[in-house]
């Protein structure tokens, strides 16, 4: 598309010029705005849209403006507000705000009503960014009429859901969403736990939430908080084969309640320390219960691990006690005893890496441990979960 005259190649622009013409163009781009929402109310109050066959104004300006609905809804609505706030007007003229801060003061003034006093907002508005406008506003609104301020969050809590369901290869597809109290919670929670941990962590962003999600749970399991009924505790159910457990050639998977079968690995994993798990072994007719929802390393043996340790092993891992599960340098199924020398404390990333993700933790000089690196299989490095 060809520019207009008064558009000049930003490449040719020194960093003084570029500055300067950018802060013009978006000073001339909120007067647009600004002018594009009072053509939009006032279009919304004409029959144009029904005489060119259109549902509603808004369905008429998102299809001739090409805008979502939700943009020229909102086009609309500042629009019907502009005449309440005419400090803000001259002042977006002036340069001194922005159309995202009349967008905010528009929204103010709509769910005040009669409430509203542009002039106990202008000076705010003028001396703050559009984001920290946004909460000083929203601070308004609650003290301006704290009973509207309360209805509204309670219907964001109506509004709450969270979907979860089973993809064709059976993992969990989850979406929803949270008010902003709720999402604050989980926040909480969750941001700790998905910060990057320990060496070698070249997990994304999402992926350290999803893991942090599945910590947390685990992490509550472990310490018997989930209820079930009558004070029983709540526990992963897996039934394996022996076969299964020692991962001989030939065996089955093992079945773990809600999910698909999952593979002898992780049930080396599960079973390594089992606290909440309970690992029913299936061999002929007899049924052995090897789990019982009971740590494999229990009492004093756990103890003196956690002391000895302190936290997960991984170097740069600061995953507490409290958060890791005993690793049998030799798993118990081949012979690997309970004594200190064989069981270290690995996080539950650091416990998956090292069962499920190849790499190999061995004690080194001085009993400091040495993790190593998978070995590069099918010409594509493995690495952490994902
Ligand atoms: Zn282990
Ligand atoms: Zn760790």
């Amino acid at each position: 598309m060809d520019s207009a005259p008064s558009e000049i190649d930003p490449k040719r622009l020194f960093d003084d010029e570029l500055a300067e013409t950018f802060v013009r163009a978006c000073r001339a781009r909120d007067a647009q705005d600004l002018y594009i929402a009072r053509l939009a109310a006032e279009f919304a109050t004409r029959n144009k849209y029904d005489d060119d066959g259109f549902v509603s104004p808004i369905d008429w300006i998102r299809f001739n403006c090409h805008m979502t609905s939700g943009a020229a809804a909102n086009s609309v609505a500042v629009g019907e507000a502009l005449h309440r706030m005419p400090e803000s007007v001259q002042a977006v003229a002036g340069g001194a705000i922005g159309y995202a801060h009349v967008t905010t003061m528009a929204r103010t003034a709509n769910a005040l009503g009669d409430r509203f006093d542009e002039r106990a907002l202008i000076d705010q508005a003028r001396e703050n960014s559009p984001g920290k406008f946004f909460f000083i506003c929203t601070h308004y609104r609650h003290a301006a009429d704290a009973k509207r301020y309360a209805e509204e969050q309670a219907e964001q809590v109506q509004n709450r859901r969270l979907k979860l369901s089973t993809t064709t290869d059976g993992s969990l597809l989850v979406s929803g969403i949270f008010d902003p109290e709720g999402g604050a919670v989980l926040r909480t929670a969750l941001e700790p736990l998905a910060r990057k941990s320990g060496a070698h962590d070249d997990r994304g962003r999402d992926q350290r939430v999803a893991d942090a999600a599945v910590e947390l749970a685990m992490h509550a399991l472990d310490l018997g908080l989930i209820p079930q009924q009558a004070g029983q505790r709540t526990h992963l159910m897996v039934t394996a084969s022996l076969e299964t457990l020692r991962d001989l050639p030939g065996a089955s998977a093992a079945n773990m309640e809600l999910s698909v079968p999952i593979s002898s690995k992780t049930v080396e994993r599960l079973a390594c320390d089992a606290s909440i798990t309970r690992i029913v072994l299936g061999s002929d007719s007899m049924v052995i219960d090897v789990g019982r929802a009971k740590r494999v390393i229990s009492g004093p043996a756990r103890k003196a691990l956690n002391v000895r340790d302190g936290q997960c092993v991984w170097t740069g891992c600061e995953r507490p006690a409290t958060w890791s599960s005993g690793h049998h340098l030799v798993h118990w199924t081949h012979g690997g005893t309970n004594e200190q020398e064989n069981l270290v404390l690995l996080c539950h990333r650091h416990h998956w890496m090292v069962h499920e993700g190849k790499w190999q933790i061995v004690r080194g000089e001085e009993g400091r441990m040495v993790t190593i690196p998978p070995t590069i299989t099918f010409g594509l490095p493995a690495h952490g979960p994902d």
